[in-house]
């Protein structure tokens, strides 16, 4: 019997439409927060994984492309040191400590220290100019600092998902992610309680 499906089941649309949404205006990457917000909520309220099992549209896109497209995926088992807990940890803090770097900047921007730099910063190192998406004035100049930093943030994740989905396995990314590797810690504190 075919399975029936719920809205949920096509979130993977929304983490498409959120890209392309931030490729026209900038202020759109501020909606990438839900995916930082609500699974910590059900992490911390729930003591259960329900975002990821359910409602990450990113986890589902990795998921869906491989079956709608033949051939990207490899299939095959990531190395190990991929899932182990110090990548998995280490990856976490590293990535952490980019999203700090990403409220400094807000800051500095937010005390008039800079001004808005109008381009993302893709693998934390490349710099690509996206001065299309932003209308100076339109929002205060840190806000719109804070969404070049998060869109920059998400996009790089994305395409370390993209990368490792098609040299492995389609949800390898889920192994090593901040979010979850962040949920997970936090289910296991709320279960021992
Ligand atoms: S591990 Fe990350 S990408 Fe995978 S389902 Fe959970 S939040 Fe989404």
């Amino acid at each position: 019997m075919k399975k029936k499906k719920h809205f949920y089941n096509y979130l993977w649309i929304w983490t498409i439409i959120y890209f392309a949404l931030g490729f026209f205006n900038i202020l759109f990457a501020w909606l990438g927060m839900i995916d930082f917000i609500l699974p910590l909520l059900f992490a911390v309220f729930g003591g259960n994984k329900f975002f990821c099992n359910k409602l990450c549209g990113r986890g589902q896109l990795f998921a869906v492309l491989p079956k709608k497209i033949k051939k990207f995926s490899r299939g095959v088992l990531a190395p190990r040191w991929l899932s182990s807990p110090y990548f998995r940890y280490g990856f976490l803090i590293f990535f952490m400590t980019m999203f700090g770097n990403v409220l400094y900047q807000t800051w500095l921007v937010y005390s008039g220290v800079n001004s808005v730099s109008e381009a993302i910063t893709l693998f934390w190192a490349f710099k690509i100019p996206f001065s299309w998406t932003y209308t100076a004035g339109s929002v205060p100049a840190w806000a719109a600092q804070f969404s070049f930093g998060l869109y920059s943030l998400m996009l790089t994740s994305a395409l370390i998902g993209l990368i490792v989905m098609f040299l492995y396995r389609p949800r390898t990314w889920c192994s090593f992610c901040p979010m979850g590797t962040m949920t997970q810690l936090i289910c296991k504190l709320e279960n021992k309680k």
